[in-house]
């Protein structure tokens, strides 16, 4: 662990090492008492766009996703919501000894889900925020009909305000995990969010890791192997790398989320990953069925017009586009996009 990153990180939460150590002397002796009950009841009324995790978690899941590439597995997540209802994953487990690995289907060993999780819950204070289970190789990178409505009946059936559900995916070499996030009063209307890694070992992993590994089930695979699609890095790396810059404007981030997901569905449905370059600039890298397309943010933008290049079969094809943004950046966007496809009767 990088011990300048993670003070960083405790201060930005308004923490210290030592307020850390603190709070784990509290938990040990059984004197710990939450504070923020009432803030975590809040009612949310539509899902958050973003999710968080600590780097750890995301190796944790990737191995077990790895462990079981032909068959579904799974498990649950632990951490805290944020005020605005974002999920903050702080310590995943995986499947319990008598789990229940199907094609199709997963069910968790419900006495190690109640084991475990009373201990997390109850002596390190944290809150079951959420599941997460793989679809291996079935290509559905999103919850299954059947997913979305036991978690809408359950969150409904338990008064849960949100949930978040995660769904993992792999090839024979590498995993994904997509967020998705669910309220009480969205219902099957759930959004898939955008990850913010937290580039650094979660405090609690290896804390429980070792306190709990009479009781712990650890995936088989050693190495972590995850595709990087959909994740943002550390927000605040790019705030302090990056002034200036439009994606820099909180607002415009829900833009960005916004054209994503106009050009994961215009002119027809579309594979759309966030990359940024060296300074920090983003890219979108688009895969449709014959073509694909590399779109780049430059620094001066939205003053001057994203760089779009289209490849028909792998081979670039001219464009011709118009940029006019004098208000509104997502449907500047539009219009040009729409134009660019209209161009040429392609
Ligand atoms: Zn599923």
């Amino acid at each position: 662990m990088n011990m300048r990153l993670f003070k960083k990180d405790l201060k930005s939460r308004g923490l210290s090492v030592r307020s850390l150590l603190a709070f784990f002397d509290e938990v040990k002796r059984g004197e710990y008492v939450r504070k923020d009950n009432c803030a975590t009841q809040q009612v949310q009324v539509s899902p958050s766009l973003n999710a968080f995790i600590y780097k750890s978690e995301l190796d944790f899941i990737s191995r077990c996703i790895l462990d079981y590439k032909n068959i579904e597995t799974g498990g649950q997540l632990f951490g805290y919501w944020t005020a605005d209802g974002s999920p903050v994953v702080l310590y995943a487990i995986g499947p319990g000894a008598n789990a229940n690995h199907q094609v199709a289907f997963f069910n968790q060993d419900v006495d190690y889900l109640l084991n475990v999780g009373n201990v997390l819950v109850h002596h390190y204070g944290l809150q079951h925020i959420g599941e997460w289970h793989s679809h291996h190789k079935l290509g559905l990178a999103q919850p299954s009909g059947h997913d979305a409505s036991t978690m809408a009946d359950t969150i409904k059936e338990k008064r849960l305000p949100q949930f978040l559900l995660c769904i993992g995916n792999c090839s024979d070499v590498e995993s994904t995990l997509n967020p998705f996030n669910f309220t009480l009063n969205a219902g099957y209307n759930y959004v898939k969010a955008q990850w913010t890694v937290k580039d650094i070992d979660s405090p609690y992993r290896n804390l429980i890791d070792t306190e709990l590994k009479d009781m712990l089930i650890q995936p088989k695979t050693v190495k972590p192997s995850y595709k990087a699609v959909g994740i943002n890095k550390s927000l605040s790396e790019i705030e302090l790398s990056n002034k200036g810059y439009w994606f820099e404007d909180k607002q415009n981030r829900l833009v960005l989320k916004s054209i994503i997901d106009f050009i994961e569905s215009y002119p027809n449905q579309a594979h759309c990953s966030i990359k940024m370059d060296s300074q920090n600039h983003i890219q979108l890298l688009v895969k449709r069925q014959d073509k694909d397309e590399y779109i780049y943010f430059p620094s001066k933008f939205p003053q001057v017009a994203p760089e779009i290049q289209l490849n028909v079969h792998g081979n670039p094809v001219p464009t011709n586009y118009e940029w006019d943004c004098k208000g509104d950046i997502f449907d500047a966007f539009v219009n040009c996009y729409k134009s660019i496809y209209n161009y040429d009767g392609r």
